[in-house]
């Protein structure tokens, strides 16, 4: 892949506009034709053009044929978040009485999706432990019509084997869709594992900044199409063009920034297994993660998220730890030039919390492109609360 070319080239038509190094935001909704000829061929396909900003812009048309590339695909369609991709592209694979197999622990909204809305259209799901292929091969049903994957995900980082599911899948008919937001194209090309449909929350990693929102789809021109033609014109949850602008200004430096952060998040990886109040660090390419091979296999690195288990003896040790944290931002969401904390006691009832739980005690870091130095000595001074 020529990454360089991709990001720096690929799409952008300079002689268009001024040979401006940056493309211009086509700030409009819609665009005029010359004749009624050339309007009813857009207004009968109009992934063919720009015919509305609903479906496509010239701004938007640059990322997408960048997104593309870096996965490998034929096409990409750029939604307004990540769960616009993830709601669509699921929505795309099913209809009444469908099955779906998921992966046990997807992002919340996916997981949402499957629990909540879909069977009230009578569409059922099944999650399974991804870390054995028996689990999916046991759950497929006749009537199973999507596999859905996330390897890592965002929490504990269990893996699934891409290429095994795939092919799995495959021999059966089964179309699969994977949430590639923690390793993105620079660390893992599921299309190139035989995956059908590949997304990535765009919020995280590839803008980079903590300031837009949006989510990414790849696949196969025909489906991509498709998925344009149907969902995203119809829910409408397409991209502004500023927003798509901002994310080309991320993607400029995302190798650089995810290499920053992958020193940085293995260096104080490294740092934290040595501490007492840490009890176990979290991270899939730590040589102690229990899919390390795995990982090794399928990944070509990680970067910025791992968690820690604090060895503490109650949510008060948990909580004193992230209030005492001076440099890491304690926030959710991740991806961007900011460290943050994320405990998981912060998503349930102060009086649910269990110190017996190995979960209640996980803090998720996120580590940004900070100096590592200055990360670990606020890490460092932080930890004192559970000694
Ligand atoms: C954040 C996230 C999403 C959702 O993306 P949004 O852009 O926030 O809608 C999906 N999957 C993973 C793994 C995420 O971290």
């Amino acid at each position: 892949m020529d990454l360089s070319f991709i990001i720096n080239q690929l799409g952008e038509d300079r002689e268009q506009y001024f040979n401006a190094i940056a493309p211009p935001i086509m700030q409009s909704s819609n665009f005029a034709f010359k004749t009624v000829g050339e309007m009813r061929e857009l207004l009968q396909d109009e992934y063919k053009g720009f015919l509305y900003t609903r479906g496509n812009n010239p701004t938007i048309e640059i990322l997408r044929k960048k997104l593309a590339a870096l996965d490998g695909a034929e096409d990409a369609l750029i939604f307004g978040s990540g769960a616009a991709a993830i709601f669509a592209s699921v929505l795309s694979q099913v209809q009444q009485g469908d099955h779906i197999v998921s992966v046990r622990d997807p992002y919340n909204w996916a997981r949402q999706l499957f629990m909540n809305i879909l069977p009230r259209f009578g569409v059922e799901t099944t999650f399974v432990d991804g870390t054995d292929i028996a689990h999916f091969r046991n759950a497929i049903r006749p009537n199973t019509r999507l596999i859905y994957l996330e390897s890592p995900n965002s929490f504990t980082f269990e893996l699934q084997d891409i290429a095994a599911v795939a092919a799995l899948a495959k021999k059966q008919g089964i179309v699969t869709i994977i949430d590639n937001s923690y390793c993105t194209p620079i660390y893992q090309r599921p299309h190139d594992l035989g995956i059908d449909l590949c997304l990535q929350s765009a919020t995280k990693f590839i803008s980079g900044h903590s300031d837009t929102m949006a989510g990414v789809l790849t696949g196969r021109q025909e489906m991509i199409r498709r998925i344009f033609t149907s969902e995203l014109l119809n829910i409408g949850s397409g991209i502004a063009p500023f927003n798509a602008w901002l994310l080309l200004r991320g993607l400029r430096t995302l190798e650089i920034r995810l290499e920053r952060s992958a020193r940085s998040t293995e260096k104080i990886c490294r740092w934290l297994k040595e501490q007492p109040g840490v009890e176990k660090v979290i991270f899939p390419m730590d040589p102690d993660f229990p899919q390390y091979e795995l990982a090794r296999k399928q990944m070509t690195g990680a970067a910025g998220l791992l968690t820690i288990q604090l060895r503490a003896t109650g949510r008060a040790q948990v909580e004193a730890f992230c209030n005492g944290l001076q440099r890491f931002l304690m926030a959710v969401s991740w991806g961007g030039h900011e460290s943050l904390a994320f405990p998981a006691c912060a998503s349930m009832h102060e009086s649910d919390f269990d110190p017996a739980v190995e979960k209640h005690r996980m803090v998720r870091l996120y580590i940004g492109l900070e100096d590592p130095e200055m990360l670990i000595e606020d890490l460092s001074q932080s930890l004192k609360s559970i000694a």
